[in-house]
């Protein structure tokens, strides 16, 4: 019988390692020295809760870890029945010798996502858009909680992928294609396992988390991978040594610095500087040789799901090549009996030392140790009652509002108002499934009411409880003064995605007749809901407003807060938008770049822009003639520039710079506040830095951006001017 209240083990034993006291390197040191080589190997052996022939298995085979496959789930599938399932299979693992507790994972990659009721955040593409790390870190810290209340310990994720090829089926599950933003995101490690030296691990609000997939999954080639639906899933990855430490090592490195516990290599192989490509799970030089000894990760190595498989060779040699590559635990997730005795034989016959198995087993039992598991190894479920709260929904609204990326808006018909009668269509309007995306509920995810939560049409109706909604757009048309069309992607995960359902990269056939016909019928704003970037060239003409909607998870309404004005828009393209499906991959710095929008665009609605504007037009009507030229400038860039890549930019500048001018001049005048001109500065100033500008330029506007922060308005214009004279 499951216990029912959080049990603390007692020391019956006296025995140094489970006395709480001692340091965790003393507990390590006396626990290997009791133990047998079975009984390493078991710690060495993850298996999925399903395939275990019986939960005596767990005792018989000494196991040191299970997980939960995407969607394996109990029945029912409640948090409570989470907790007491895991408090099960730990019983087992307390009948043992040595009493050493499983460590039990799963995915919960935005949000507890295989539970339903869970808050299942935006997807990690979207929370790369919001360009928040606090964010990021809170959207961890909700994660963790709930994962945590129902009695696991430890979370597979984040995925710290640099997408370089948006035809990946998993592009979504990264933050972006600039290794940059990825590292900026990483603070979501921060969120998930508290402070980077582990001290917060054992309390009931983290997880230990796990930087993914090492590395390089996120830049395979096209079409030079496995065959079948893995196309570009689990490929090559070739580049240039410099290509792999600025690119894709980078955010593992602020990952091993952030402390995060455990790494997972990559399906992928990687070919460096021509030569023969070498599969992840079996790369020495870069585990052992770079993850390990150079940055010093000192977490544990937990293979991919059944990859060591894919290794040339047969079973034995597998085993051999990836433990001595420096895998610590291996995803069986199903074989648990042939690996072991793989395991066993190969120690047997000395091809792995003892010192590897040593090492390996010290670095998982000191992870354990870490998150207070021998202390507490059933669930703390005082924070149940977190799970889906409103409070944590509250987070996942305020992501899905601030990761909406406004590509277009034209005529500034957003933000909609409350007065107007609108029209909404399109497939993802209603469908809470597809705007969760894959790794929701089940591994593929599912369309339709999966779970609880709001659909962007449930936000939508929240403002305006008249919207028409036209499920097929056979609505009529008519007496609308708006019309809200929500396209994109059906739910997939891993693989090349959404292909299977009829387009690569491209709405169907259904979701472009909606906007043909909406569009044709009336001013119209279209919603894209998607995992990544969808080609729209030939419909953008006739189309006012585009917004990129990423997978928004269970709030919905964070969407509708952007679309009425509740929440300005502030989202950034974390990934370049290209013009056609062939135009990969697509990044910054290419000679070719030509994408239909580039890294890092997002027009705004800000308050401070509008403010400018009601301001100019006040300030002409009281004849306050420069200020109104001051005012109407900035707004106009604001509300008006359509393209911030090439020389607009510049001229955007000195216009900024030209209104800050006027703005000092008449300084006496009491009329004259500089709050909407510094705004509109600002907000210039962060849309550009590190984009499009030249360096000197970058320095003068980020100076200026700083002493716009501190209220030095003169400073600020002085450099705002100069960087605006610069070629
Ligand atoms: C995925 C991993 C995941 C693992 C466990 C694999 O198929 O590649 O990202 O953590 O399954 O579910």
């Amino acid at each position: 019988k499951a216990p029912t209240n959080p049990v603390v083990v007692i020391n019956a034993h006296d025995l140094p390692y489970l006395n709480s006291k001692l340091p965790i390197k003393k507990r390590v040191d006396d626990l290997l020295a009791r133990m047998t080589t079975a009984e390493k190997v078991g710690q060495m052996t993850q298996a999925e809760r399903n395939a275990l022939r019986s939960r005596s298995d767990i005792a018989s085979y000494a196991l040191g870890s299970l997980l939960s496959g995407g969607g394996s789930v109990p029945t029912p599938n409640t948090p409570a029945a989470w907790a007491a399932m895991i408090d099960n299979f730990q019983l087992n693992a307390q009948a043992t010798r040595l009493q050493i507790p499983l460590i039990y994972g799963v995915d919960a990659v935005h949000g507890h996502n295989n539970v339903v009721g869970a808050t299942i955040l935006p997807h990690n593409i979207a929370i790369g858009a919001t360009r928040d790390p606090s964010l990021a870190q809170k959207a961890g810290q909700v994660t963790a909680t709930e994962v945590r209340a129902t009695g696991i310990p430890w979370d597979f994720a984040p995925c710290v992928c640099v997408v370089r090829d948006d035809r990946w089926g998993r592009a979504y599950e990264g933050f972006g294609e600039d290794p940059a933003l990825v590292q900026s995101m990483a603070t979501v490690i921060t969120g998930l396992q508290g402070k980077a030296d582990g001290s917060q691990l054992k309390q009931n609000n983290h997880v230990l988390a796990t930087a993914k997939h090492f590395v390089g999954d996120g830049g395979t080639t096209y079409g030079s991978s496995t065959t079948g639906s893995y196309k570009i899933d689990q490929g090559i990855t070739q580049v240039t040594r410099q290509q792999l430490e600025t690119l894709h090592l980078a955010p593992f490195k602020t990952a091993v610095d952030l402390g995060v516990g455990t790494v997972m290599p990559s399906y992928s192989s990687m070919s460096i500087d021509g030569a023969p490509p070498v599969k992840m799970h079996g790369d020495g030089e870069l585990i052992n040789g770079v993850l390990k000894q150079r940055m010093g990760f000192d977490g544990f190595v937990i293979s991919d799901w059944q990859a060591i498989d894919q290794l040339p060779g047969d079973y034995a040699s597998d085993i051999r090549t990836s433990i001595n590559a420096g895998l610590d635990m291996i995803m069986v997730p199903t074989n648990y009996q042939g690996f072991t005795q793989g395991l066993t034989d190969e120690i047997a016959a000395g091809r792995i030392p003892m010192t590897r198995i040593d090492d390996a087993v010290r670095r998982i039992l000191t992870e354990k140790f870490k998150l207070g598991l021998f202390e507490r190894p059933y669930a703390d479920t005082s924070n149940i009652a977190s799970i889906g709260s409103a409070a944590h929904r509250a987070v996942g609204r305020e992501a899905a509002a601030k990761s909406q990326v406004l590509l277009k808006n034209d005529g500034n018909l957003l933000p909609l108002n409350a007065g107007q009668k609108v029209y909404v269509a399109g497939s993802n309007a209603n469908d809470l499934g597809n705007q969760m995306g894959g790794w929701s509920i089940t591994w593929q995810g599912g369309s339709g009411a999966t779970t609880t939560g709001t659909t962007i049409l449930d936000g939508i109706k929240q403002v305006v409880p008249t919207a028409t909604f036209s499920a097929d757009a056979s609505a009529p048309l008519e007496g609308h003064d708006v019309g809200v069309v929500v396209v994109g992607e059906r739910p997939y995960a891993e693989g090349i995605g959404d292909v299977g359902n009829g387009h690569d990269l491209q709405l169907t056939a259904a979701d472009k007749a909606a906007v043909d016909k909406v569009c044709g019928a009336m001013k119209c704003v279209v919603l894209i809901v998607s995992g990544r970037p969808q080609v729209i060239a030939d419909q953008l003409g006739k189309i006012n407003a585009v917004v990129a909607s990423w997978l928004p998870g269970t709030e919905g309404a964070g969407v509708a807060d952007v679309l009425f004005g509740k929440v300005p828009f502030s989202g950034r393209l974390p990934v370049s938008w290209p013009r056609t499906e062939d135009q990969q991959p697509l990044n910054v710095g290419d000679a070719s770049y030509d994408p239909q929008y580039p890294f890092g665009w997002g027009l705004s609605t800000q308050a401070a822009a509008r403010q400018a504007l009601t301001d100019a037009r006040n300030s002409l009507l009281r004849k306050h003639d420069a200020y109104a030229v001051a005012a109407g400038v900035a707004a106009s860039i604001a509300l008006g520039v359509k393209d911030w890549s090439g020389p607009q930019a510049t001229i955007a500048l000195a216009a900024a710079a030209q209104s800050a001018k006027l703005l000092e001049r008449t300084k006496a005048d009491t009329f004259a506040e500089d709050d909407a001109v510094v705004g509109i500065a600002r907000w210039i100033a962060q849309n550009h830095i590190g984009q499009n500008l030249n360096e000197p330029a970058s320095k003068l506007v980020s100076d200026a951006d700083h002493a716009l922060l501190s209220g030095q308005l003169s400073t600020a214009t002085t450099k705002l001017i100069a960087a605006s004279k610069l070629p």
